[in-house]
């Protein structure tokens, strides 16, 4: 037994047992959002340096919000300010229902970091009147009162102004038909030409065109403005800078100094070389136990996928959870030599991609509140190919979903039995995330093409095969006694907890993100019925799995969990025989068969009992609060945490404390 990863699994899941007595997740609940808050845990046991480290970081991550506001939409901040002064001033009856509409629209606009919706892009419809509104601005004191007042008023009452953030709809021009603050003054055409003439494509390192710019007409001719010190946004980039000056100081090492000061100098110059740089060192850097990323990284804000929306999350390497991922990709070879898999098409010599555990400390910008649970990035492909992308699994913010799901009622409703959601309760949280591992540091990386074989021969179903042969590879080990062995599990019945609520997702659950009448169209939930819908029809002679009907509800019944394990492998050995041979006849054939279409009368079903739940269909979290503690110089000396803000407190305390732009 290897008893080091035992304790440390065990240890997780006692840590967390106990957090969910003690630790309170829920913290507001409108439209159709939920807030969260995370917990910040091995905080305490980080050096003071490191927390001073991580309280400067956290600073920097917070001085870049009205960024994201602004590139969200040129009137953002304008209207944030309206409504935030409008409910601060606010003096007349609370349960009113246009008050009550005006606390929920606020509460949205806060959580989108803007006025269109952060997952659809379409723009909020206020439930309240446009008289309340004009009402309650016209008591606001004179330094309050709004500049272009009619303006701002019809962008938040007429539905034809500004309807989509981000508009994706084919043939249209995307550029003006997009209400982001990306562009302004140019055509679709205007831009893609201005690209065309200043890409080079004949090098192999290029830099990231357009990655800080807004794309803007002066005197008729097409131009980036750059944001950078002395540019675009250079009033909160050069808090940023001084910030980031500041944790410089707090450095774990001098390869975390040199990152610090190459994004310094990217901040500092705007030059998209000096980002590359950056980028590469901080790929490089796996020894620094305080991580963060502070920048423009992610483009899906911009219709062309250029232009990077401003976000930081700042973090720390839980090492004995990362020691379960360093556990898996040291044994990768062994995964790889015992998979159900035809030898020819196993890998001789795998190697498994590194991944770590964070612990977020903050999140932000286009991370807050809404966020990723991993991450994994650089998003520069040449620099992924030539120094390796960093993979991240935050597992404070899953181990919060977690927590927060226990008692919403989903299992009562869902899960045929109370034993079974006893094996749940013990054992998913455990077993998601080993289930993640498994998928991202092997499955993804095991097995191998023939030789000749073209790697896009799946065409458009390559995504949801790939998809599939990742999570049957992870499903078909995680009942494998090799887990107990390593420590990684402690109990051999561990693994049935994913195996149910796998099938039970796949076949059922799944589809309340899917309207009625529609196919499933997304990678990953095709992947998901195509496992379940074809392990469900060929167990049917041994009925391995069956549909149950109760009082009128369907469940999902497993009846023999061992025959289950088999059923994956070999399905495992068909996908990857259809990987490694390029056969994109029988990969088709499997995802029209089994992955597409829904019964239309279990997915009625499904909305319906989802339905008288009231869960939301969106979460996002706040943040804790980090107080410096000084010395009688007034120099800090460490860092404390408290949790315990609500949520518009604290977007009310970042808007005063953090404002930058305007
Ligand atoms: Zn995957």
């Amino acid at each position: 037994m290897a008893a080091l990863a035992i304790s440390a699994c065990s240890a997780d899941k006692s840590a967390a047992d106990k957090t969910e007595e003690d630790f309170d997740y829920t913290v507001d609940r409108f439209a159709d959002i939920e807030v969260l808050r995370y917990q910040v845990a091995g905080f305490e046991d980080l050096t003071p340096r490191q927390r001073i480290l991580i309280y400067y970081l956290t600073e920097a991550a917070l001085a870049g919000r009205d960024i994201l506001w602004d590139q969200n939409g040129k009137y953002n901040l304008a209207i944030r300010d309206l409504l935030e002064n409008v409910y601060l001033n606010y003096d007349g009856a609370k349960d009113t229902p246009d008050f009550k509409a005006f606390e929920t629209y606020l509460k949205q606009v806060e959580f989108a970091n803007g006025i269109h919706h952060h997952y659809s892009c379409d723009k909020f419809i206020p439930a309240f009147s446009r008289d309340f509104l004009t009402a309650e601005i016209a008591k606001l004191p004179a330094d309050k009162q709004p500049a272009e007042v009619e303006t701002l008023l019809s962008v938040i009452f007429d539905p034809a102004v500004m309807p989509k953030r981000v508009n994706q709809a084919e043939g249209a021009d995307l550029i003006l038909t997009s209400a982001n603050n990306l562009y302004e003054g140019v055509t679709q055409a205007e831009v893609e030409a201005y690209y065309n003439a200043i890409k080079d494509t004949t090098i192999p390192d290029p830099v990231s065109y357009g990655l800080n710019s807004k794309v803007v007409k002066r005197d008729g001719k097409v131009v980036e403005e750059v944001y950078r010190v002395g540019g675009l946004y250079s009033e909160p980039i050069s808090r940023i800078v001084g910030l980031l000056g500041q944790a410089k100081e707090y450095a774990e090492n001098d390869a975390q100094k040199a990152i610090i000061e190459k994004l310094i100098n990217f901040y500092t110059t705007g030059d998209l070389r000096a980002f590359d740089d950056y980028s590469i060192a901080w790929v490089e850097d796996t020894a620094s136990q305080v991580d963060f990323i502070n920048g423009f990284i992610e483009s899906y804000g911009d219709p062309l996928g250029m232009t990077g929306s401003w976000e930081s999350i700042v973090n720390f390497r839980n090492n004995d959870a990362s020691h379960r991922t360093e556990v898996i990709s040291n044994n990768a070879q062994w995964f790889e030599d015992h998979s159900p898999v035809a030898p020819s098409f196993r890998k001789d010599k795998v190697k498994g991609v590194s991944a770590k555990v964070i612990t977020a400390a903050i999140l932000a910008g286009d991370s807050y509140p809404a966020t990723p649970i991993g991450i994994n990035l650089p998003n520069a492909n040449w620099i992924r190919a030539a120094h390796g992308s960093k993979s991240v699994t935050i597992e404070n913010i899953t181990e919060a979903y977690d927590g927060a799901n226990h008692g919403n009622g989903f299992n009562e409703e869902f899960v045929i039995d109370a034993p079974t959601s006893e094996l749940l309760d013990k054992y998913l949280f455990i077993t998601d995330n080993l289930h993640t591992d498994l998928h991202e540091c092997l499955g993804h990386a095991s097995g191998k093409l023939l030789p000749g074989v073209d790697p896009d021969a799946l065409k458009a179903h390559g995504s949801t095969l790939e998809e599939t042969r990742a999570d049957l590879f992870a499903l078909y080990y995680l009942a494998d006694p090799k887990l107990l062995e390593l420590g990684l599990l402690d109990n051999p019945d561990a693994y049935k907890a994913q195996y149910y609520k796998y099938l039970l997702n796949g076949l059922m659950t799944q589809l309340v993100r899917i309207e009625p009448g529609k196919d499933i169209e997304e990678a990953h939930m095709r992947n998901r019925q195509l496992i379940s819908n074809w392990v469900v029809e060929k167990g049917a002679p041994d009925n391995v799995v069956e549909f149950v009907k109760r009082d009128g509800k369907t469940f999902i019944q497993i009846n023999d969990y061992a025959r289950l394990r088999d059923l994956f492998g070999q399905l495992l050995a068909e996908i990857q025989r259809i990987k490694s041979t390029g056969d994109y006849q029988a990969g088709a054939d499997l995802v029209e068969k089994y992955a597409v279409k829904v019964n239309p009368d279990l997915h009625r079903e499904v909305l319906e009992r989802y339905a008288t739940l009231d869960i939301a269909p969106y979460r996002g979290f706040v943040n804790p609060i980090y107080t410096p503690v000084t010395d009688a110089d007034g120099r800090i000396t460490d860092v404390t945490i408290s949790y315990g803000e609500e949520f518009l407190p604290q977007v009310l305390r970042y808007s005063r404390d953090y404002r930058t732009l305007r």
